[in-house]
């Protein structure tokens, strides 16, 4: 059958170009198809970045529970994806609470209440920045585990920045100083041994002050504060604004306001543990587990002298530079001599002079700034 065989073979012979256009045709098509959709995806993220200067990753907020549902949002904090691991953790602690109302305004609004509206607002917006932080509180809301002896709230929360296995810890208030109604700003406590709790506390800086809020700001090492100097994490403490002064009191009641502050505070750590992954852990050289790690011949009184956090300090002329290395206080709770006199400069290292007219009472426990 040769004629068959023949025509067979003409057969073969003649499929083959047809076949292979189709084939060819079909790689091109899908080609093309691939190389439309990812460079619409390169251009759409290139005009998102150049559109967001603060790096909006567009994916990440299209993913559920990441849209922002804040008044005033500022669409350049980056939100992160959830990828179901924990990076860090972050205890947020609302200043005062129960019986320690802390500062009270003339129109009888408590500073522990604008402590913790704001605290949960940061708790809020720090979920929703980035789920690989973990977020816990010393409280989130006004029932809370301490008397009204001043010592135990401050002993709970440094406790608690162990046990939770915290590695940052922000403390928020609210500052007065009745003697100077033009006294305003914000104020950043952070332990003078602590470059990354520095870093950070410029971060919230940044960010605060590109909302319109820390434009009059001071960052303060400062080793009298018994809640960062006895840290062994990562601690800042943040006065946000003046009570006593009309316009920081303003911002500081202003839904709109502590949505914008909160934010900012957020985003400002959610992108510093992002960026830096290898940021170290904070070995504090002067305490562990809440106790002094040099005797000193009072060392049993050491714990209890630096959280009387003796301060002649003001928010208004704390220096910026670094402290002395200084010693753990070795002066009783008398010591803060001008406690009540915003205009004396903080000690260099072992306090002022004895003043015996100084009332503690009168200092912010938490701050040790005064409260008159
Ligand atoms: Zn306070």
């Amino acid at each position: 059958m040769p004629a068959n065989t023949k025509k067979t073979v003409r057969k073969r012979v003649r499929r083959r170009p047809n076949t292979k256009p189709s084939v060819i045709f079909l790689y091109l098509t899908c080609l093309i198809a691939a190389s439309v959709v990812l460079y619409s995806t390169l251009f759409v993220r290139a005009y998102s970045s150049l559109s967001n200067p603060g790096g909006t990753d567009p994916v990440a907020n299209n993913l559920p529970g990441h849209t922002d549902h804040s008044s005033g949002s500022d669409p350049r904090y980056k939100t992160y994806p959830n990828t179901g691991k924990t990076v860090a953790t972050v205890l947020i602690d609302a200043g005062h609470g129960g019986m320690d109302g802390g500062k009270p305004t003339p129109g009888g609004i408590l500073e522990k209440d604008l402590n913790l509206t704001i605290a949960n607002k940061v708790g809020k917006y720090l979920n929703e920045l980035n789920p690989q932080i973990e977020v816990k509180y010393i409280r989130t809301d006004d029932n809370v585990f301490w008397g009204s002896v001043e010592s135990e709230d401050l002993d709970y929360r440094l406790a608690q920045q162990r046990e939770t296995n915290a590695d940052y810890f922000v403390s928020l208030h609210c500052n007065s100083y009745d003697g100077d109604p033009s006294v305003e700003g914000t104020v950043f406590f952070i332990n003078p041994d602590d470059p990354v709790a520095r870093e950070l506390s410029e971060d919230f800086r940044d960010n605060m002050t590109s909302i319109g809020w820390a434009e009059n700001y001071q960052i303060i090492d400062y080793e009298l504060l018994q809640l960062v100097s006895m840290s062994d994490i990562h601690s800042i403490l943040i006065e946000l604004g003046y009570m006593t002064n009309a316009s920081d009191l303003a911002r500081l009641t202003d839904e709109e306001m502590q949505n914008k502050v909160a934010k900012a505070i957020a985003a400002a750590i959610s992108d510093y543990i992002m960026e830096n992954p290898d940021a170290p852990e904070f070995v504090n050289p002067k305490f562990r587990n809440g106790k002094p790690l040099k005797k000193k011949e009072d060392s049993s009184a050491a714990s209890s002298q630096v959280s009387s956090q003796i301060s002649s300090q003001t928010p208004a002329e704390a220096p910026q530079s670094e402290t002395p290395d200084p010693a753990i206080p070795q002066t009783d709770g008398n010591t803060d001599a001008s406690a009540a006199d915003p205009n004396a400069q903080v000690p260099a290292d072992t306090g002022a002079p004895a003043d015996p007219n100084a009332d503690p009472s009168l200092i912010d426990p938490n701050t040790g700034l005064p409260l008159q």
